[in-house]
């Protein structure tokens, strides 16, 4: 009988990458100055000060890391990849205005403009540093096909990790809502529609390519009775629930006025705090609120950019954190963040936090607002046992960011320099091994071609939702 293969035989390629600065977001947050990482086929194998280990096998490639800091890949936790096609619109709008003006823009949507609409929002999020998305996709009109089978082959085009949040709406303006008649689902056909997704698209193995979430969009455009078997689904199948909560003063109005309680109270009187749920933005919470996500671990998608852009509020992340409530961060949809990048959100994150008064300098720090990029997206979509750290056993998802340049050359720290300044240059980042992105670039797609096609479809959707 042979012997059962030694690890290292077992090892088809190895990347080794040296001397570089080093941020694991580990639990010590352990940091090396110039260190090591070496990645085994789509595995971690060591992370460390100095060279790698001498004698290694199967090495394809040996990558000078000077100049350079490594971190885990960004993640994030709350997009609307479809918006890439409709940003730059109603540009000076509160939330319910904006997606009222939006709305009829949005209910036009077919296949092929949501394709160049995700190889545009994701492109763009994977050049600066993101391997892991989470996409919140709830515009599904009559006829416009499989959407979400689109969508997901767009993903692989770029070669990213997806959490892809199968969204749904049925409360319209007939039933109290905000949607129009015409832009929303049955009850019944929103929930077959996400059970087909989960049934047909979730992998729950380790180093999954595809997670699917039940996803009802809002309290004011989905019913009580789809949120009630919403919940009860993703718990049936055993996926993860997402949605939007108390984002802007009106939602928490308007749950007032039809449910008599305030979102976070409703949400839980529907099954929707548990630490299978993470609701994006989160703004307007009380501390019994807070208190309850802490106790519940509901996790949070703050979105600073996409808040201060529709003039929702700042969420009041440095009392939830104290608290234990899990947060991540999120580009948002790019209508109501144009930049569609989730780096420079690092720095939003710490800015605009500090702007509230009650922690202003002390709000957050440059390792906090990484953490939030990378371990604490990790933790709202569910995934700490493989990414969102640098350790041995988990997923090669990392970046090499170049610091080394004008934009950071003169910042000591390599973390300040990486969230203070400027969005730093992307020279390598990996998705289960293998590269994404190569000096600035996406390897697996061509950026040129993406920037045609989303502006093509921009224009077409456009002139469909002008003849009406
Ligand atoms: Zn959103």
């Amino acid at each position: 009988m042979a012997a059962p293969a030694s690890p290292d035989s077992a090892v088809k390629q190895r990347i080794v990458i040296e001397n570089c600065a080093i941020a694991t977001v580990d639990a010590d947050d352990t940091e090396y100055a110039g260190g090591h990482v070496v990645v085994a086929d789509n595995v971690i194998e060591s992370v460390g000060a100095g060279k790698a280990p001498e004698g290694l096998a199967n090495v394809v490639r040996r990558i000078d890391g000077t100049g350079h800091l490594v971190t885990p890949g960004l993640i994030n936790t709350h997009h609307h990849f479809y918006q890439w096609i409709t940003r730059g619109l109603a540009t000076d709008h509160n939330l319910f205005n904006w997606l009222v003006a939006l709305y009829p823009t949005w209910a036009r949507i077919d296949a092929a403009m949501l394709t160049a609409a995700t190889h545009g929002s994701l492109g763009m999020m994977v050049k600066g540093g993101v391997t892991t998305a989470s996409d919140h996709h709830y515009v599904f009109p009559r006829g416009a096909g499989d959407l979400v089978g689109a969508e997901l082959a767009a993903v692989a085009d770029i070669g990213a990790r997806i959490t892809l949040a199968r969204g749904s709406m049925d409360r319209s303006e007939k039933d109290g809502g905000l949607p129009p008649d015409f832009a929303v689902e049955t009850t019944e056909g929103a929930l077959l529609g996400t059970e087909e997704a989960i049934d047909k698209h979730h992998d729950s193995s380790f180093g999954s390519m595809v997670h699917i979430a039940a996803a009802p969009c809002s309290p004011f455009s989905i019913s009580t009775e789809l949120l009630r078997e919403g919940a009860a689904l993703a718990r049936r199948k055993g996926v993860r629930m997402h949605t939007h909560g108390s984002e802007t003063v009106e939602e928490e109005k308007f749950c007032h006025e039809l449910f008599g309680m305030g979102p976070t109270d409703y949400f839980e009187s529907t099954g929707w705090l548990g630490e299978d749920v993470w609701m994006a933005h989160c703004v307007h919470m009380n501390d019994s609120d807070i208190a309850a996500f802490a106790r519940t671990k509901t996790g949070v998608a703050h979105c600073p950019s996409s808040n201060a852009r529709l003039a929702a509020g700042i969420a009041r992340v440095p009392d939830m954190l104290a608290a234990g409530v899990p947060v991540g961060l999120g580009v948002d949809g790019t209508a109501s963040n144009e930049s569609g990048e989730l780096h420079t959100e690092l720095r939003n994150a710490l800015l605009i936090n500090r702007l509230n008064p009650v922690h202003r300098e002390a709000a957050l720090n440059a390792r906090q607002a990484l953490r939030l990029g990378t371990y604490g997206g990790a933790q709202v979509l569910g995934r700490t046992g493989e990414i969102g750290s640098l350790e041995p056993g988990k997923l090669a998802d990392l970046v090499l960011w170049k610091l080394d340049g004008l934009g950071h050359s003169s910042i000591a720290d390599p973390v300040t320099a990486l969230v203070f300044g400027p969005a730093a240059p992307v020279t390598l980042s990996l998705v289960d091994g293998k590269p994404v992105v190569e000096d600035n670039h996406l390897t697996n797609i061509d950026e040129d071609a993406i920037a045609r096609s989303t502006r093509a479809e921009a224009q077409r959707l456009a002139r469909i939702a002008a003849e009406g």
